[in-house]
Formats: C-alpha cells, structure tokens, sequence
C-alpha cells in the first residue's frame, strides 16, 4: 500500500459522514487524524472512525479474485473472474429472461456506484430486479416525507441548527451509541436551555440525556404520537394559522387523533397520562421545536404511518418548514441518503426521479442514450427480491451488502441465497455473505478511491483518495465497465468517478434530488453542497446556485406548496406476543460496531470493546428463567432460534429483550427478525416480534 501525503476525507461509516484527515503512519499505512476545520463533527470522531484505517491493511481485506472451484473459493485472475460473472448473466438471461438476473446494491456505496449499478441493471442486464439494503434503513421516513413535504431528505435543516430550537423530540434513536459526535448538539440543546424528550423503550445512553424519557411498548409509537396530537388538540395548542395557510388534510387528521385519548394511549403504550402531558408542554412551550426519528419507530410493518404521526405533530404545531422547527431523519448508512437518490431503489431513477413517470424516463433515457421504452418498470423490494432468490431471479450481482446478516428472517434468506445459480459479490472483505459467492471481486475502498457521498444532512460531500489499493483490487466502477463490455455495452460506464458523476449531475438536473450545479472543484472548495443545487441557467457564467441547507421556509415541494397530514390510526404490530411466545424482541447497535459488522469485527480494537451478540434482558424476567450474568439464554421466535449471553440490567422493559444484530452463527439477531411489511416503504419490522426466552442448560 502506497501513501500520499495527509489527506481530508471522511468516515467509511454512518451518515454523520464526519470529517477526517488520513497522514501517513510511523509504522506503514495511514493513519486517522481529527480535522476540526470540518463542521458537522468538528474533529470528534467515534471509535469506529478512529480505527477505520484497519480495515485498509492486507490482513484483512481481500487482495485477489475468488472463483469456486470444486466447490471451494480460490483465487483467479481478474479476466477469469469477470468472464465468469458475466457468463452467469448471460446464461439466467438467455435462459430465463432479463428478470431472472437480480442486482443488490448498499446504502455504503458511493454516488458514482450507486448511480452506476441503477444503469448498469436497466440498460446492461434490462431487469427491473434491483434495490439495495438501504431500503432496511430509512424507506419509512423517506415515504412518510415524500407525501408530507413533496421531498425527502434525511434532515432539511443543517445539525447547527438543533442546538439552537426549544425543545427535541428524539424518537428511536440512540445516538450516544450510533453516530457520538453528533450527540454533542443535543448537549449544546440542553446547555442553551432547550429540552430533550427521548422516546425508547430501553433507557439508553441517550435517554439518559434526556429530560423526559418516555418508554413505550415496542413498535406502539404510532398511538404514542397520536396520542401526543390528542392532548395538543385538547389543550388548545394547535397553529391555527399555520394549519390554514400551509398544509392540507387537517379535519380528517383531528378526528383520527381525537380517537385516541391519553387514557387509552396509555393502555397501549404503557406510558402514563402524566408523562404524555408533560412531553406536549415541553414541546409546545417554545417558540421552536423539532422531531427527529430513526430506526425505531421506521423500521416496522407501519413505519410509514407512525413516522406521518410524528410529522401530523410537527404541523399541527406549526413546527416545519419554518425557521428552527421542523422533523427529520437521522439516516443510518453512511450514503444512505445519496444512495437512494440515485437510482440503486427498485422504483427510482437518478435524482429521485419516479421509474414510472414517463418525463422522468424520457430525461434519463436522452442521457443514457436509450429509447424510454426500453427502460423496465420498477420492480421487487429488498427482502421480496432476497426472497425471489433461486426461484423468479436465478443470479444475483450484490455490491457492498451482507443480508445472510443483516436481512430479516435471516436463516431463510441465507437458504436462498444458497439456492441461486450464480451468486457475484463485490466487498472489501470475505463477508459472510461472499463466502456463499461462486465469484468474489475485490474491490477498492473509502481511502482507496475518490467519490461523493451524502450524509444525513443532504450535504454532498467528497471522499478523497489517500491511499493506493492493493495490486489485486479494482474498483466497483471498473467491474460495471468491464461487465458491461463482456455483455455488448461498449460505452456509458466509464472508469473515472468524476466522469460518472458529471453524468449524474445531467442525469438528476430538474429532478428533486438535482446535484446539477454541484463540481467536485466546488466540493473540494466548499466541504460540502447541499442539495438540491440546480446549474445556473444562462450564458454569461452566472452566479453559482449556493445550495440549500434549509428546505420548505417559503413552501413545501408539493404541487400546491402545503403540508399534507397523515390522517392515521393506531394498529398493532404484525406479531403480537401470545402464549408461546410472550416477550417483545427490539434490535439495534452498539457503539464499536457497524451494521452487519463486515468491517468492524475485523477490527481488534472494536472486538475488545464489542466482542459478541448478548441478550439484554431485565432482572425479572432474567429471575424467571433462572438465568444470570453473562448465562447463554436462547431467543426462539416463529423463524428460528439464536443464543448468546444474558445481560441483565433495569435499562430495559421487563416485557421486551434487546439484541444487537452486527453478528452471524448462533447469536444472529435477524434468524429471529419478522419480514412483515410496510405496505408502502416496503420495510421489514426489523425492531419488534413476538419471541420466548429459554435458558440453555448444561
Ligand atoms: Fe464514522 Fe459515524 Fe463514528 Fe463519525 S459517528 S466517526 S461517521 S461511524
């Protein structure tokens, strides 16, 4: 591994996208350095980020093609590998039709790839069978969004602008342990005499913070918010004005929400009436207020909706759209939000355009060089498309995922992957995932390769290259090129990221997402451009468009300019405990590993400090089963049954488990995890199902 000199760039992580410097290290290699100059973690980086460089050594990451040979993975050169990948898409493709070659992309993969890997599925291979994993991230929020503002973007306010609102309603989301260094704008909140409401079922590190925490029932958020809305209505709290002048759909929104008095919220939630209305004081009492979801209350079989009760909150108030004050997601990924803007979801093309608008198709179809005819329709979503595995769709190219851990019903999924005819991966490391793989293409990194992401913020950003990747590796870009060529596309995928994202910015202009005034000499100038970012129109060199840190202060982007609230209901959760199986599992992270842990857990530092899976359960449900510190408990639900060691604290409800889900063999969280979906984002209920806690004997 060469080096270059000390580089800014930023995490390979989460969506925080923090700032970093990369220097050479005394010992060889790069090492990670603060860079306090860039402002969204002003030099504070997690554990994660500091130990990032790891992952670049040879120790650890793949440096040569795989190809299975008698039945085992053996390394091959690059012309051998790619012959055969694109030999198992010819083969699925002649054999079975366009659809039967699937394609998975990953909200980690840049906006170059993900741009890439969209045209590549529909004009190389022509299958509508694409989607990525960041459909198990924050498709409920981006569907809520998109039918309450017209747009969605992670946050439509900068990170610096929490610390200076009144009060934050934070719902499902513990970012003392996913994402640290933004937990100091909460701090600075608190310190400058806002409030901080934390909604978890489990007292967090975050819900510490907090100065109300409310643990309700998992996945019973929904009759929480409305619950909220009630009180706000009964107490006459509403924006009338505001209500009047900028949204629509208001009655209908009321009479559901009046349905659903403190008393039977309480019922649901187990949160008292007490607690409901001091959480409506604190968040009405200010001049300016904000909601913040994650994970929690999206990633359920009513994602959608519980995320538009929330929003149903922030309008009735008059909180969005006006300085200060507003909802937001905090995405996960760390391209989470650029990944699904241009083109890797199944029912979306380059700069959020809709595959199913015709002037959408007609835009990007003129860039790409094709007829709009051409293009397929959208197709399955993520776990449907894992689930069609080896029947409908007969090969899989997958980039920069590992669902044989992180999809739901995990055990199932793994059998079906098992079960294609020709699996591709593309990773940086032998997941578990591209040990099934009858190719693995080693491909090149964060500090290996320059490219844009966009964090939860909507701020484009540019990850420079820092390091020279091994001889062996190549990047995703290259393989696309050379798979293309091997599959009779000669032009449209070039190798130089900057290429493709100069057709990205064609590609988005007059889309929602349009990055089409947006450079990598303005990225590298500015540290960041927010979209959407429009290409001045006009001769003369115009004045550059400044990018939008702040989105809906004048309108909203539907056709009329109003909010639209979501008139919803409560209803339960796909499984509710019975009998048999009468706890709540809720999954999540922890602070030193990543998602499937691919990366992490190559990562000594990260495995002292998070070394396994663990059930964290109270003391007496813990008293019930016998079972004490650090005993191995199995987890059993209707999809299989993982086991890994007892942590008892009080932190948690006596009637819900936790697991984290960053491990694969016995302790996998998602073997348990019910696919279940939203009927609109298409989201697994990834964070409740109904399970029975054993002790493991002997
Ligand atoms: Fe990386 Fe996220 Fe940690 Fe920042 S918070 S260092 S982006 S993992």
């Amino acid at each position: 591994m060469q080096q270059t000199p000390a580089t800014p760039t930023h995490c390979p992580y989460c969506a925080l996208q923090c700032g970093m410097n990369l220097t050479p290290a005394r010992e060889g290699g790069v090492a990670v350095v603060e860079r306090p100059d860039f402002p969204v973690n002003r030099g504070a980086l997690c554990g994660k980020g500091r130990t990032a460089a790891a992952v670049l050594s040879e120790r650890v990451r793949l440096t040569s093609p795989l190809v299975r040979k008698d039945g085992v993975l053996t390394p091959a050169g690059w012309d051998e590998a790619l012959d055969r990948v694109a030999e198992g898409m010819s083969r699925a493709r002649t054999e079975h039709g366009p659809d039967a070659c699937g394609v998975f992309g990953g909200g980690g993969l840049t906006n170059e790839k993900a741009y890439a890997l969209g045209k590549f599925a529909r004009i190389v291979l022509g299958t509508s069978q694409i989607d990525y994993n960041g459909r198990f991230c924050m498709s409920s929020a981006a569907a809520a969004g998109g039918k309450a503002f017209g747009l969605d973007r992670g946050l439509p306010f900068p990170l610096e602008d929490i610390p200076r609102t009144g009060c934050v309603i934070l719902v499902g989301s513990n970012i003392a342990e996913t994402m640290p260094p933004a937990l100091r704008y909460l701090t600075e909140l608190k310190e400058n005499g806002g409030r901080l409401i934390v909604v978890d079922p489990r007292r967090t590190r975050t819900a510490e913070q907090a100065d109300l925490h409310l643990a309700p029932r998992p996945g019973t958020d929904l009759a929480l918010a409305l619950g909220l809305l009630h009180l706000v209505v009964a107490e006459g709290r509403t924006d009338d004005d505001y209500i009047r002048e900028r949204t629509s759909g208001w009655e209908e929104t009321r009479a559901a929400a009046m349905a659903h008095w403190p008393e039977y919220v309480e019922r649901i939630t187990g949160v008292s009436v007490p607690e409901l209305r001091e959480a409506v004081r604190l968040f009405c009492e200010p001049e300016h207020a904000m909601v913040l979801t994650a994970r929690g209350p999206e990633q359920q079989a009513k994602g959608t909706d519980t995320v538009g009760a929330w929003i149903n909150l922030c309008l009735a108030t008059g909180r969005a759209g006006r300085p200060l004050s507003g909802y937001g997601c905090l995405t996960g990924q760390g391209n989470g939000q650029g990944g699904r803007e241009h083109g890797q979801k199944a029912d979306q093309l380059p700069g959020y355009r809709k595959l199913t608008d015709p002037e959408a198709r007609r835009h990007v179809a003129e860039v790409w060089g094709v007829d709009p005819d051409s293009l397929p329709g959208p197709g399955r979503s993520a776990y449907e498309l894992l689930d069609a595995l080896g029947r409908d769709v007969r090969t899989l190219l997958l980039m920069g995922s590992n669902p044989v851990v992180s999809a739901p019903r995990a055990a199932h999924i793994e059998e079906r992957i098992r079960s294609l005819d020709f699996l591709a991966v593309c990773d940086v490391v032998l997941s578990e995932t591209a040990a099934l793989a009858d190719v693995v293409l080693p491909v090149t990194q964060w500090a290996e390769e320059t490219g844009t992401t966009t964090n939860l913020e909507g701020r484009v950003l540019l990850r420079r290259r820092a390091v020279t990747p091994p001889e062996g590796v190549r990047s995703d870009l290259y393989v696309l090129h050379e798979l293309a060529t091997r599959l009779g596309v000669e032009k449209g995928f070039p190798t130089d990221p900057e290429e493709v994202f100069e057709e990205l910015r064609r590609a988005s202009a007059g889309g929602i997402a349009d990055y089409s005034g947006i450079t990598y000499r303005r990225l590298a100038e500015e540290d960041g451009v927010f979209w959407p970012c429009p290409a001045p129109a006009g001769r003369n060199t115009p004045p550059a468009h400044p990018g939008t840190p702040r989105l809906f202060l004048d309108r909203f982007a539907t056709d009329d300019g109003r909010a639209r609230f979501a008139p919803v209901s409560h209803r339960p959760i796909a499984e509710e405990p019975d009998d048999e199986y009468p706890v709540l599992l809720t999954t999540g992270r922890v602070v030193a590993q990543y998602q499937s842990g691919a990366q992490t857990r190559r990562v000594d530092e990260l495995n002292a400090a998070a070394p396994g899976p663990f059930v964290e359960l109270h003391p007496r449900l813990a008293e019930r089963l016998g079972a004490s510190e650090g005993d191995p408990v199995a987890v059993v639900s209707r999809r299989g049954r993982a086991v890994a060691p007892a942590r008892i604290t009080t932190t948690i409800r006596p009637d819900t488990v936790f697991m984290p889900f960053h491990w694969p063999g016995e302790g996998r969280a998602n073997t348990l995890t019910n696919p279940a979906l939203d009927p609109t984002s298409r989201m697994p209920e990834f964070k409740a199902c109904a399970v029975r806690v054993e002790a493991v004997r002997g």
